[in-house]
């Protein structure tokens, strides 16, 4: 089963996307990669959708990717009397330890390490930015603020503090019981959140120990300001538009999504766009005209991958978001005005031999108008090569390793198939040819690039490029 566009879509499943029926159908309109939000939901109900999500697999024969999102260290506020207050702006209310409901005056917020990275003059934001408060006195147990914009505050809303890096670890308890079930459960991908700072990606990396690909979501001001080195060792990383557009006024969003794609398409590592894409959608069956116009942005842009949370998780129109979101990029993919785009943002090869072989491929792929670009890869890594060249036709990544096709189920233009390991160079050509075939992707007739590396098997060793036929009628 192929995919007739390059761009991935990331649907996230909830209450609105649990029946394996209903996960069918997102997979059939475009699904490519799910997310499970662990924010929400418990382990047996994400253990269920992964054995739904590895079932379907089987039956449709395609790699399907799983991205497990841990929730990280999001802050929240205690309880109320009555589950809510009402904060008056120009009024003093005061934040704490103590776990007594709060009112009007006071709640509890029960983060030691916020007290302690306080200065006067911070600005603390609650319930995505809706009520702003600023310090005026603290300690190491509480904080007096001066409601700068008020509002109703109920019970647990989050709290965001921007500009402020937090000794605050990327993993919480919660995360790392999350993590360890995730990778349990099989998930392929695992994504940090609120990660202030390369360091939190290496912690998280040295705790999965190379059982997931690990996607790093940008949502702090912070982590924007060490972007290049957080891309050095994230697996992949995400425009996080929700939190990120709580922490950094609304009107550099965009500018930052434009940055952070380009970053990432320089390092060669995937960038997802997320959140509000098709917003609307959660109760309408049409989107806004803004809306298609925000998702054909990201595809411009050159996203590895677009993202539904709210849409497919708990919206009325799932699949109708999904089959409008694969509309919208196989429309602007075949705009000319987008290939002169992608042309023009395309990075110069690193000089190693696995990039020259990797920019060769896509010339000759050009030059010849062959079928498809046929990268054997052990670890993925020269298929994520292969994919920041951005060939005009379609990356087949062969792989022995199931796990590995899985996760380039997020990746640009590529579409992950399982071989058995080759150990001849016909044996090479030849697997090659009918992978091409029988995923759809050549006819007699048609040629292909292949990229491969000698000795077979080794992670790494991308080193030949060969041109191929297919022949027969
Ligand atoms: P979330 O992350 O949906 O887990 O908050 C995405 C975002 O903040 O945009
Ligand atoms: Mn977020």
């Amino acid at each position: 089963m192929r995919r007739t566009r390059n761009a991935k879509i990331i649907a996230t499943l909830g209450p609105a996307s649990t029946e394996p029926h209903a996960i069918e159908s997102l997979f059939m309109a475009g699904a490519d990669v799910f997310r499970l939000n662990f924010s929400h939901g418990t382990h047996t109900d994400h253990r269920r959708r992964i054995e739904i999500i590895r079932d379907l697999e089987r039956h449709a024969r395609r790699p399907i990717g799983v991205l497990a999102d841990l929730q990280g260290p999001k802050l929240r506020v205690g309880l109320f009397h009555g589950g809510k207050a009402t904060l008056g702006s120009g009024d003093v209310f005061r934040l704490d330890l103590d776990q007594a409901a709060g009112d009007r005056t006071r709640a509890a917020l029960p983060h030691p390490e916020v007290f302690a990275a306080l200065t006067v003059g911070t600005e603390l934001l609650l319930d995505d930015g809706r009520i702003r408060l600023r310090v005026e006195h603290h300690g190491a147990d509480f904080a007096e603020t001066r409601v700068l914009v008020g509002g109703e505050l109920s019970n647990h809303k989050g709290l965001n503090v921007p500009n402020v890096v937090l000794p605050l670890s990327a993993m919480t308890p919660k995360d790392r019981s999350d993590l360890a079930a995730a990778l349990d459960m099989g998930a392929d991908w695992i994504a940090l959140s609120f990660v202030q700072r390369p360091e939190d990606v290496a912690e998280a990396r040295a705790m999965v120990r190379g059982r997931a690909w690990i996607l790093s979501k940008l949502e702090k001001p912070s982590a924007i300001v060490r972007l290049d080195e957080i891309i050095e060792l994230s697996d992949a990383v995400m425009v996080a538009r929700g939190d990120l557009g709580v922490e950094v006024p609304p009107e550099t969003v965009p500018i930052l999504q434009k940055r952070i794609i380009a970053a990432g398409r320089e390092a060669g590592k995937p960038v997802v766009v997320a959140t509000q894409m098709l917003d609307s959608m959660v109760h309408s069956p049409t989107p806004t005209r803004a809306e298609a116009s925000d998702v054909a942005t990201a595809i411009y842009d050159g996203a590895d991958a677009v993202m539904l949370s709210a849409e497919t998780a708990t919206g009325e129109y799932p699949m109708d978001a999904v089959t409008m979101m694969d509309r919208i990029i196989q429309t602007v993919e075949g705009d000319t005005h987008y290939t002169m785009m992608r042309d023009a943002a395309r990075p110069a090869p690193d000089p190693t031999v696995r990039d020259a072989i990797s920019a060769a491929a896509r010339q000759v792929a050009h030059t010849l108008q062959v079928a498809a670009v046929v990268t054997y890869t052990s670890s993925g890594s020269t298929t994520l090569r292969a994919a920041r060249e951005r060939p005009e036709v379609p990356i087949i990544g062969l792989t022995s390793d199931i796990r590995v096709a899985r996760r380039l189920a997020l990746v640009w233009g590529t579409h992950s198939a399982i071989t058995k390991e080759v150990h001849s160079f016909s044996e090479m050509v030849a697997k090659a040819l009918k992978n091409a075939r029988d995923e759809g992707f050549a006819k007699p007739g048609d040629q292909i690039v292949i990229t491969a590396g000698v000795p077979f098997g080794t992670a790494g060793t991308t080193n030949i490029l060969r041109v191929a036929k297919l022949e027969g009628s």
